[in-house]
């Protein structure tokens, strides 16, 4: 992770005021809450970032009145049986294909989902930068990453006199408990409520829990307030926390870590994929620069080798498989009886965040036996947390959603047309933007579009977007979906990664290149971030109480997951959200009226 600090704080506070001040009214006040019958995004409402905010401002009006008419309210008025408990599962990089064609080898915990529950097949993302910050967060917030305010994973900004990456959530203000070397993590840079958030706001009885085993991400759920935020730390080797959310790790945590834990790591990762499934997943052994990738049974002791004098410790062997979220569905188990979650007569939220799947997505591919492996695994896992809510809360007294962050590319050498682009073509391409910029003797918006034009002469790059381009009304889609990953001053290096000091790095001039179809960068086997299908292509599943069994192909975005929750819970979201409650998934809508699908 990348090390933030106060400094590069306050360069980008302006701007970043600029934009909190309206986003943020508009989350917090709140409106009037109209269930509509399927996913409404008008392309003059989303494409433009100026006119999202004077909706926002007429939004904003429209919710003073309210307030003065006494409609401050949280709950609706007229609602079914409600859940006690919002379970927000979150499997990143769970491409949408693979839910779709493992069908037959996921028979316990997505089985149930998918035969109880309503499945959007192919939920999109709809907008560009496809990586994972901006997909925890959308998921979170019902917002797309132009108002939930984090666009990507870093930003470029200028610390200490010169122009570096700065990490989203890192925060040296805080700490990470148990690993004095992290820097900690906060949701500063978030702009908007979470869900987690919306409940806690709705009724002051309410916890929310925000679980994962990455080091980071629980941090987009958990939001500004929560009641507990454990990610999985390799370096602590347990279930800890950040210093912004708590001083100490809680009880059952610590408990946790120190009996139950310890059960999970094994120090290898065998097979369990039944022999007549294994052919569902890709064949081909993956590799990366010419090396290629280990094969069933992983044993650390065989694959702990890195450099000779520096094996890879344990816990970060560990932290790369599934074993990882057998766990961290245990500790969820855990947490929804030392919470007491959904058993005090308030509705609570517990979001789980489920890495391995991205781990082992980059590192054997979307395809991979590997990938295939970790989803019986977590089909297993899930069966298990599931029958567990059953007993403790109670069948059809939860509702649970599963998404992802984002999909993955194919390895190219696996996709005809795509191929892999070298960090020596990366660096030779900014070599290039910095002679450009260090002769440059006009306007900003004058620099940035030659730096525009020069990247859309390369080869492997479709597209070159300038702030100005990016500000104005447009019927090219992939500048509509560039739109909503914009926000000026916070522009992603991503996918011209470097890992030299790059003074002159275009993100600096707020431009973005979008790479062409399947080109990917040399990173790892198979990468994401891209506006392309296969990055955008996710499942979405709704389950449980007052949700009705079905599926539809698509036309549900991701940032409908977070206004759709709260309705099944009957907690009434922020006004001026992107996303829109998907009513079609309930079996009685507040009315009382029966659902009749879309
Ligand atoms: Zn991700
Ligand atoms: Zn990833």
């Amino acid at each position: 992770m990348s090390v933030c600090c106060m400094s590069c704080y306050c360069t980008t506070i302006g701007t970043q005021l600029a934009y909190y001040l309206p986003t943020h009214i508009s989350c917090f006040v709140p409106g009037p809450l109209t269930f509509l019958g399927g996913n409404r995004h008008t392309p003059a409402e989303d494409c433009c970032p100026v006119k999202g905010l004077l909706m926002r401002i007429g939004c904003f009006g429209a919710c003073a009145v309210a307030f003065v008419f006494g409609c401050l309210t949280t709950r609706l008025a007229a609602q079914p049986p409600q859940p006690k408990l919002i379970v927000q599962i979150t499997m990143d990089q769970l491409r949408g294909d693979l839910l779709r064609d493992y069908v037959p080898a996921l028979s316990q915990g997505f089985r149930r989902l998918e035969s109880g529950g309503f499945w959007i097949k192919h939920g999109d993302l709809n907008y560009a930068v496809t990586v994972s910050f901006p997909g925890h967060a959308t998921l979170a917030t019902g917002m797309y990453p132009y108002h939930h305010g984090l666009v990507a994973n870093e930003f470029w900004t200028q610390r200490d006199g010169k122009w570096v990456s700065v990490d989203f959530s890192d925060d040296a203000n805080f700490h990470i408990l148990g690993d004095p070397a992290a820097t900690g993590e906060s949701p500063k840079f978030l702009l908007c409520q979470t869900l987690g958030e919306w409940v806690k706001q709705a009724d002051p009885r309410a916890k929310a829990i925000s679980l994962g085993s990455d080091e980071n991400i629980p941090v987009a759920y958990a939001g500004h307030k929560s009641d507990g935020v454990y990610v999985f730390d390799p370096a602590a080797n347990s279930f800890t926390t950040s210093t912004f959310y708590a001083a100490r790790v809680a009880d059952w945590v610590n408990t946790f870590n120190q009996t139950e834990l310890p059960r999970y790591q094994q120090r290898s990762w065998n097979l369990v994929v039944a022999k007549q499934f294994v052919s569902l997943a890709s064949s081909q052994r993956t590799s990366l620069r010419g090396k290629p990738n280990p094969q069933f049974p992983h044993v650390y002791e065989n694959e702990k080798a890195g450099q000779p004098d520096h094996p890879q410790p344990y816990s970060a062997w560990f932290s790369s498989t599934p074993l990882k979220d057998e766990a961290l569905f245990a500790l969820a188990a855990r947490a929804v009886d030392a919470e007491r979650l959904g058993q005090r007569g308030a509705v609570d939220y517990l979001a789980i965040d489920v890495d391995s799947t991205d781990q082992v997505g980059h590192k054997f591919g979307p395809r991979s036996l590997e990938q295939l492996d970790t989803l019986v695994r977590l089909d297993h896992a899930l069966a298990r947390f599931l029958d567990h809510l059953d007993k403790v809360v109670g069948k059809n007294s939860y509702v649970v959603a599963l998404s992802a962050d984002h999909g993955a590319a194919d390895p190219p050498e696996l996709r005809p047309g795509g191929r892999r682009i070298t960090t020596p073509e990366i660096e030779a391409v900014l070599d290039k933007i910095e002679a450009i910029a260090k002769a440059n003797k006009g306007t900003p918006a004058e620099l940035a579009d030659r730096i525009a034009a020069e990247l859309k002469q390369v080869d492997f790059i479709a597209d070159a977007y300038t702030p100005a381009r990016l500000s104005e009304q447009s019927d090219d889609p992939f500048v509509r979906l560039y739109q909503r990953s914009f926000r000026p001053s916070f522009t992603t290096d991503f996918p011209l990664w470097t890992t030299k000091p790059r003074e002159y790095h275009p993100a600096r001039y707020g431009v973005v290149v979008r790479f062409k179809e399947g080109m990917i960068f040399d990173w790892a086997v198979s990468v994401h971030g891209s506006p392309y299908e296969y990055d955008r292509d996710v499942p979405i599943i709704f389950y449980g109480a007052n949700i009705r069994h079905g599926s539809q192909p698509d036309g549900v975005m991701t940032v409908d997951v977070a206004p759709t929750l709260g309705a099944a819970a009957g907690v009434r979201p922020p006004a001026g959200l992107d996303g829109h409650p998907l009513s079609f998934v309930f079996s009685t809508g507040v009315d009382g009226s029966q659902s009749t699908g879309k």
